[in-house]
C-alpha cells in the first residue's frame, strides 16, 4: 500500500461517505466537503497530513500562484503529477523503507496494537487497574488504513512514554490551531486545507537547517535513512541542523515497525470494516530520534522562554477557552499560518484549534474550539490588544472571587472554572466583535459601554453559578447564615471598586439591575 495512491483517507463528499487518496482532495466533481474518520484525534491528524504535503510539494509557493489555486484548484491529475516525485517516502508495508517506520529490522518490545492510541490505557494503567474511563484493550485488530492514521496520529502527537521515547517536535500532546472560513464558496476540504498552506514568503527563517535541499528526501522524511537514536551517553543527538525545516510535518521521534507478517482477519477494530489482512502488533525500541533544540511549527502557537526559544502551546484542563483567544489569535505567539493568513486575507475567519491535554504519558481529555480570527489594522492594534487583555484579565478577576466564595461554602467542585469560562464564552466574543467594528471606524471611540455590559455580565453569571452550586450541591451541609455571609462578600468584590479598576472604568459604580 502506498499513501500517495491507496484510497485510505475517510471523507465526507457531497453524495455522502467515501475514501480517497491524498491527490482526489480537490475534486470538482462530487467535491469533498470534510475528512470523516471515526475518531477525533484522527481527524485533526489527517488535515495535517494533507497540508504539510502541500506544503513539503511546493516549498517555493508564491503569492500569485496561491491565489489561482484558492479560486480554481488544481485538478486531480494535476496533484497526482505534483504528489508522485515522493512516492518512495509513503510506501507503508512494502520492502525497503516504510512511512513512519523504523528504517532498520528493530528487536524490541512487542506490543498491541491498542497501545498506538494515545487515549488507550498504558501498560502503568493497566498495572495499576486505573484504566476505569477508556476500556481496556477495546482495540485489538486495525486495518491498515487506520493502522497507517493511528500511527501518524502518534508520531505528531508523541507523549513522553517512559525511558527514552521521545516526544514528538511539537512536545507531547501539542496545540494545533487552523484557519477555516466560514463563507459559502469555502465550505469545501479543498478551501480549508489551502487557507493553511502557505506562499513561502510568509514563512523565513524557519526553525531546522534551512540550508539542507528539499530533493534530499531523507532531511525531510526521517524513515528513509538510518534512525539517528538518542541513547543515553552516546552523544548522538539530533539537532535540528541535522533535519530539513518542514521534518516539522513528518517527525518521527517513536522507533516503530508494524508486524505485517502476523496479520488476522475480521473486523477492525476502529473503522469497523470487515478486512482480510488487520495488523495486532508492534515492535518498538526506545532512544528514537530526540528533537531537541527550538523548533517552530507553522500550525502551532509558541511563546518564547526567557533563552528567546520557541516553546509551543499545549491545550490545558478546562479546554481551549475565550482565556487563549490573545495566543492563538492576536499576539506574536500565535501560529505562524495564523499570523500570515491575517495579513494576507484582510479579513474575520475562524481559528479551529485542537489538541491533546496530557499529563505526561496519559490523556486527560481531546479538546477541540472555534474562535474568530480578526485583521486588526496596525493603527488600532495596541489599543485592542489593552481592551482585549483588560476585558480577559476582569474575568480571570472575577472567576478568583468566586472561587473563593464557594471554597469558603465548601460548594466549590472541579469544573467550577470550566463553567464560568463557558457560560461567558457567547457574550465575550460578542464583545470582541463590536471593539474590533468600533475601533475600525474610530481609533480612539469610547468603549466605556461596552466594558460596561461586560461586566454587568461577568457579574451576573458569577452570582448565578455561586446560587446554583450552594443550593444544588450542597444545601444539606450549609448553614444558612454562613451562606448570606458568603453571598454577601462575593457582591462586595463583585461590586467593589478593584474589578472597575481592571477595566479602567471609573470608580462610580453603575448599580446592577
Ligand atoms: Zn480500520
Amino acid at each position: 500500500m502506498n499513501l500517495l495512491t491507496e484510497r485510505w483517507i475517510p471523507v465526507m463528499r457531497q453524495s455522502g461517505a467515501d475514501l480517497i487518496a491524498p491527490y482526489e482532495i480537490s475534486a470538482l466533481d462530487n467535491p469533498v466537503l470534510s475528512i470523516n474518520a471515526s475518531r477525533a484525534d484522527f481527524n485533526g491528524a489527517i488535515i495535517q497530513f494533507l497540508i504539510g504535503l502541500l506544503q513539503t510539494v511546493l516549498p517555493d509557493l508564491k503569492r500569485k500562484h496561491w491565489r489561482q489555486w484558492q479560486q480554481v484548484p488544481p485538478s486531480s491529475d494535476e496533484l497526482k503529477k505534483i504528489f508522485m516525485p515522493l512516492e518512495i517516502a509513503f510506501n507503508f508495508d512494502s520492502d525497503g523503507a516504510r512511512f513512519m517506520q523504523d528504517y532498520n529490522l528493530l528487536e524490541g518490545d512487542k506490543k498491541s496494537v491498542s497501545a498506538l492510541f494515545i487515549d488507550q490505557p498504558g501498560e502503568q494503567t493497566l498495572e495499576l487497574n486505573t484504566d476505569h474511563f477508556v476500556k481496556r484493550d477495546s482495540i485489538k485488530q486495525i486495518c491498515f488504513h487506520c493502522s497507517a492514521i493511528a500511527l501518524f496520529t502518534l508520531q505528531i502527537n508523541a507523549p513522553s512514554g517512559g525511558a527514552g521515547h521521545r516526544t514528538s517536535v511539537r512536545g507531547g500532546g501539542p496545540l494545533t490551531t487552523l484557519i477555516v472560513s466560514d463563507t459559502e464558496e469555502s465550505k469545501l476540504l479543498w478551501n480549508m486545507l489551502w487557507l493553511n498552506v502557505i506562499p513561502a514568503i510568509d514563512f523565513k527563517a524557519l526553525t531546522g537547517n534551512e540550508t539542507l535541499e528539499i530533493s534530499e528526501l531523507k532531511d525531510v522524511f526521517p524513515w528513509l535513512a538510518p534512525t539517528r537514536t538518542s541513547e543515553k551517553n552516546s552523544g548522538a543527538t539530533y539537532i535540528n541542523q541535522n533535519a530539513h525545516p518542514f521534518q516539522m510535518y513528518w517527525c518521527m521521534p517513536r522507533r516503530i515497525q508494524l508486524d505485517f507478517a502476523n496479520t488476522t482477519q475480521g473486523e477492525c477494530h476502529v473503522c469497523g470494516n470487515a478486512n482480510r489482512q488487520l495488523v495486532q502488533h508492534y515492535i518498538t525500541k526506545n532512544y528514537g530520534v530526540n528533537y531537541l533544540g527550538s523548533w517552530q511549527h507553522l500550525l502551532s502557537p509558541h511563546r518564547k522562554d526567557k533563552d528567546a526559544q520557541y516553546i509551543p502551546l499545549h491545550p490545558q484542563p478546562g479546554g481551549i477557552g475565550y482565556k487563549y483567544w490573545q495566543a492563538i489569535a492576536l499576539n506574536d505567539s500565535r501560529a505562524k499560518v495564523v499570523r500570515a493568513q491575517q495579513e494576507n486575507l484582510k479579513t474575520t475567519m475562524k481559528i479551529w484549534s485542537f489538541g491533546y491535554d496530557m499529563d505526561n504519558m496519559k490523556a486527560r481529555c481531546w479538546y477541540e474550539s472555534t474562535m474568530p480570527s480578526y485583521y486588526i489594522k496596525p493603527e488600532i492594534l495596541k489599543a485592542f490588544e489593552s481592551l482585549t487583555t483588560q476585558y480577559i484579565d476582569s474575568a480571570i478577576q472575577i472567576l478568583k472571587y468566586l472561587y473563593f466564595s464557594l471554597k469558603e461554602t465548601k460548594a466549590h467542585i472541579p469544573t467550577t472554572e470550566a463553567n464560568f469560562w463557558h457560560q461567558t464564552e457567547t457574550i465575550f466574543y460578542q464583545i470582541l466583535n463590536e471593539t474590533v467594528q468600533i475601533l475600525s471606524q474610530n481609533a480612539s471611540a469610547d468603549v466605556n459601554n461596552i466594558k460596561q455590559t461586560w461586566l454587568i455580565h461577568l457579574q451576573k453569571k458569577a452570582l448565578l453559578i455561586f446560587d446554583t452550586y450552594t443550593e444544588v450541591m450542597h444545601a444539606e451541609l450549609l448553614q444558612l447564615q454562613h451562606l448570606a455571609q458568603a453571598r454577601k462578600g462575593l457582591r462586595k468584590n463583585l461590586y467593589g471598586p478593584k474589578i472597575r479598576k481592571s477595566l479602567a472604568l471609573d470608580e462610580k459604580e453603575v448599580k446592577n439591575a
